[in-house]
């Protein structure tokens, strides 16, 4: 199975989903660009977790914070002092490792292969610097945000204000987080620069355990409902060891990828660590006044953290089959249409007898429709639908000899590979029918 990350690295350069970053220059360590197929799921993704986290409910609102913030937000979240990944480094080849990873445990570079060559361990901080303005000194000195929830706990009076919120609340956003990995890898699992959609819910302090339990249930009936398979994903409870220095209780949302058992999401009891340090850091009160009872007391949170290049290829994994149809092979991405980047493809048959202009037509009938189509007239037919089947494109639509004839025209569906024959002026709602449910 491993080699199926092979594959699907392969499947989205040759697909237009997934290239490395600068790629003209030899590429840049561990960071990716998305082209126009993994730009649309990209946005998808993104768009479901916003509808059913912000669109669709009442008490969490939405958020778009800068990635530049006040460096003493850092030392108040911690991230300064304690962000840290132990660092070492084989005497041999120089390659710098994690300590925890399993391989240097048994004192054996992974990559040359030496045993008993890594330096002493020294902490190293995950947080990338930079410098606002022209003079490079202390005063000046920006980290770039390790996660994006520190954007939201500064601003959570502002918004519990304006938006004139009752806890328990919530405020969302989707952003860039940034993390100088030491051994970043597998593709777009870790890398330096990444996207997180984060929801953090504040609550009174003793409903937290409730709460808690609500948003794991929540999230895993999200990612189910979003097809992925559920005999891949489980929970991993955080031991004491693992939970992070602000945690009280921590829940892992894992898949099974082709390289393990991993971390996609994260669901973290945070108390009042992070609001209560800024508000002694900032000197701030960062208070919820209950209009009830008038008690005042500073919120627990509950944060959702989800990584969205990581639930991106938990999507691709997931999708990736291999099949044999009529004696040829195929390699397909059965996405759920609502996520996939192209939801039709329109195929005139042949170039002449005008079908080309009647499968414009379609085409242009699905594009107004805000249906994302793509119009295919070259090739065989059977090489269309594998272009197609391969980009993850739920329906092909073909206009043949018989268009001209009776006005219809045929679907397929990409996973059962059935046809049927509808009226041409059909299809946009016979596809937004099936967009909906
Ligand atoms: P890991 O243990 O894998 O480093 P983490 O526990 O540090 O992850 P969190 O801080 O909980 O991760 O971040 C929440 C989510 O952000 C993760 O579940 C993951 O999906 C995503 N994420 C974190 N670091 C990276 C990274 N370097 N590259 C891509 N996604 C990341």
């Amino acid at each position: 199975m491993a080699d199926l990350m092979d594959k699907l690295v392969s499947l989205a350069k040759r697909r237009g989903y997934i290239f490395q970053s600068s790629e003209i220059y030899g590429g840049t360590g561990s960071v990716w660009d998305y082209g126009p197929l993994g730009a649309e799921l990209k946005r998808n993704l993104k768009e479901l977790w916003w509808r059913s986290m912000v669109h669709q409910r009442d008490d969490i609102e939405g958020l778009d914070s800068a990635i530049l913030m006040h460096p003493r937000v850092w030392e108040a979240s911690g991230h300064v002092e304690g962000f840290t990944d132990p660092l070492v480094e084989c005497t041999k080849c120089h390659r710098r490792f994690r300590a925890d990873m399993p391989e240097v445990e048994s004192d054996q570079c992974p990559t040359c292969g030496t045993k008993d060559a890594f330096t002493e361990p020294r902490m190293f901080n995950l947080m990338f610097k930079t410098f606002m303005g022209p003079v490079e000194d202390d005063a000046s000195l920006l980290y770039l945000r390790p996660e994006t929830a520190q954007g939201i706990y500064v601003n959570f009076l502002n918004v519990q204000t304006t938006a004139r919120q009752r806890i328990p609340f919530g405020i969302a956003q989707i952003c860039k987080a940034f993390r100088n990995e030491i051994t970043p890898g597998n593709f777009i699992f870790r890398t330096r620069e990444f996207e997180q959609a984060e929801m953090q819910f504040f609550v009174e302090p003793g409903d937290d355990e409730e709460w808690f339990d609500t948003w794991m249930d929540a999230r895993m009936r999200w990612h189910v409902a979003l097809g992925v398979d559920r005999d891949k994903l489980r929970f991993h409870e955080h031991t004491p060891d693992e939970l992070a220095h602000y945690a009280k209780q921590a829940y892992d949302i894992e898949y099974l990828f082709p390289f393990g058992w991993k971390e996609f999401e994260g669901i973290h009891n945070r108390t009042d660590f992070d609001l209560a340090r800024h508000q002694e850091f900032s000197g701030k009160r960062l208070e919820y006044i209950d209009p009830g009872s008038g008690e005042r007391y500073v919120p627990y949170v509950i944060e959702t953290s989800m990584g969205v290049d990581r639930t991106l290829l938990v999507l691709l994994a997931d999708a990736y089959r291999e099949e044999e149809v009529a004696g040829e092979e195929r390699v397909v991405l059965a996405l759920n249409p609502k996520v996939a980047p192209l939801k039709a493809a329109v195929f005139p048959l042949v170039k002449k007898d005008g079908l080309p202009e009647v499968a414009r037509k379609v085409h242009e009938a699905l594009r107004d429709a805000a249906i994302p189509s793509f119009f295919d007239a070259s090739g065989s037919i059977g090489r269309r639908y594998r272009r197609q089947d391969e980009a993850g494109t739920p329906w092909c639509i073909t206009i043949d000899g018989q268009t001209n004839d009776d006005a219809t025209v045929t679907i397929r569906d990409r996973d059962t590979l059935e046809q049927v024959r509808i009226s041409t002026d059909r299809v946009v709602g016979w596809l937004e029918e099936r967009l909906r449910t």
